[in-house]
């Protein structure tokens, strides 16, 4: 973290110094966690589900950090004392990033695709500048506020994903790091237990266009009407990106190659170049032109772009991973979550997978969450899919994605092609007696369904 005297944190964080001299600099790591504290750091006690912070605040001191943000003094360990150290540790992250006037913030929201669209920012902004982006899907009061502090004043680019599970949660973590480039992927219907509805979504996520600074610029997905309308919820520069015709930013001709990977014509302003993603399957369209349009926000050019766009590679884990195991079996391990969007796009990538190498295709489905009441017609529509798109095998497993196995039995004239299993080492067995060299298995669930681990044994089983 850049310099900052205990006197000054405290003063931003409405806090109280126990133990600690107010001209006492922090300079090191902003950790909440006790293992990773270093000398000259700050240690934030959080209260855990399973453990509270404050029992660590000694651990933390011995190590060397400054001081400790904490809910009561802490015998023998210098505190800054605060009502909320999370809240605190967001009101810190914010007078950091108001001491970087040159920093450019680039924030991005929506239901699915924010962590592969920053990690896709990442690789086409860094070369033009030091970027700070969040490790894995950070995205929250806790993770984003960490990431923020690890701008200095050689930062260019700081990336934020912004989670949202509320309404106020993007307002809050827009009043940590105002945006100069804000953008909303999609609008789908993940969290919409706690929404309602997929028009409140959009409001939550508009949050974001509405806190754009002075001088900045929205981008928006001209493919999806509920973004595309957010528009009127800024005075700002809006640019767009999608396959309509009206996009700013657009993807023509899209196929996708024998290793399910999307080709297309980009168009960019008067540019018009060819792409041709690493990434498997067709949402990845959408997550390019978003992430190519950031870039051209940020003064990267068209021709960069484009170099950048071919050239990009996947960072984080289980999203469209194709692994081939010593046997010949393919997995595309796309466990790390799922909605009927990217199942249908993962489904697709199979499919043209499979048709290339001429190899018999699998897909072994978990449930997908959080779709209210249209769960079990949109689980049934993916079964009815999975026949139409002629995957070969199907394997649903538990119980809230039976639908799927029910929709596959009623389309067409699938008969044994399409297995119900209620627990994963069951889906385990029936693989493992049945796949065969070439074969290529497709696993998607949702998180909490956790087919990660089936992919992960699976991928260890050869
Ligand atoms: P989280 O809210 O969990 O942080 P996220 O929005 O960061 O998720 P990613 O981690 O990038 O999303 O991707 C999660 C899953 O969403 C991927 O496995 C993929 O199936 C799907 N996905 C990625 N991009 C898109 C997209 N543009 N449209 C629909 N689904 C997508
Ligand atoms: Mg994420």
């Amino acid at each position: 973290m850049i310099p900052v005297s205990c006197g000054e944190i405290a003063d931003a964080v409405n806090g109280e110094l126990v133990g600690v001299d107010p001209s006492a600099v922090v300079d090191g790591a902003v950790v909440i966690d006790s293992r990773a504290a270093l000398p000259g750091g700050l240690f934030v006690a959080l209260p855990g589900e399973r453990v509270d912070g404050h029992d660590y605040v000694g651990v933390a001191s011995q190590q060397g950090v400054t001081a400790s943000l904490t809910t009561r003094p802490i015998e023998g360990s210098p505190c800054i004392v605060v009502a909320d150290p999370q809240a605190a540790l967001g009101a810190l992250a914010r007078l950091v990033v108001g001491r970087l006037p040159d920093l450019t913030v680039i924030a991005l929201t929506g239901s699915s695709g924010k962590t592969s669209t920053k990690d896709l920012i990442a690789q086409l902004i860094r070369p033009y500048g030091e970027t700070v982006s969040p490790e894995g899907s950070f995205n929250n009061e806790i993770g984003h506020p960490l990431t923020a502090l690890h701008a200095t004043p050689t930062t260019k680019f700081l990336i934020a994903e912004m989670g949202a599970r509320h309404l106020g949660d993007i307002t809050y973590l827009c009043g940590i790091t105002p945006p100069t480039v804000g953008m909303v992927l999609n609008v789908g219907t993940s969290h919409i237990g706690e929404f309602g509805s997929q028009d409140n979504i959009a409001v939550a996520k508009g949050e974001l266009i509405e806190a754009i600074g002075p001088g900045g610029t929205a981008v928006l997905n001209a493919d999806d009407h509920r973004v595309a309308g957010m528009r009127s919820r800024t005075q700002e520069k809006v640019v767009t990106f999608g396959e309509a015709p009206e996009a700013d930013v657009r993807a023509e001709g899209v196929k996708l190659d024998g290793e399910g990977r999307p080709a297309f014509a980009l168009h960019l302003g008067d540019f018009s170049g060819d792409v041709q993603l690493q990434f498997v399957g067709e949402h990845y369209v959408s997550n390019a032109l978003a992430a190519a349009t950031v870039a051209y926000a940020v003064g990267v050019t068209p021709e960069q772009i484009a170099a950048g766009l071919n050239a990009a590679t996947r960072v984080s884990a289980a999203r469209m991973e194709v692994t081939e195991r010593a046997d010949g079996v393919t997995v595309i391990n796309d466990a790390f979550n799922a909605n009927p969007d990217s199942v249908r796009a993962a489904l697709k990538a199979l499919v043209a997978i499979g048709r290339a190498r001429g190899a018999r295709t699998w897909a072994v489905l978990g449930e997908m969450l959080e779709l209210g009441d249209t769960s079990a017609d949109e689980h049934d529509a993916i079964g009815r899919l999975v026949v139409r798109l002629d995957v070969n095998r199907l394997v649903v497993v538990g119980a809230g994605a039976k639908p799927i196995h029910l929709g596959a039995s009623l389309e067409g004239s699938w008969g044994n092609e399409s297995a119900y299993v209620d627990t994963i080492p069951e889906a385990l067995e029936l693989l493992r007696s049945e796949l065969r060299t070439g074969d290529v298995v497709l696993v998607k669930s949702s998180k909490a369904a956790k087919l990660r681990s089936l992919a992960d044994t699976l991928l260890e089983d050869a």
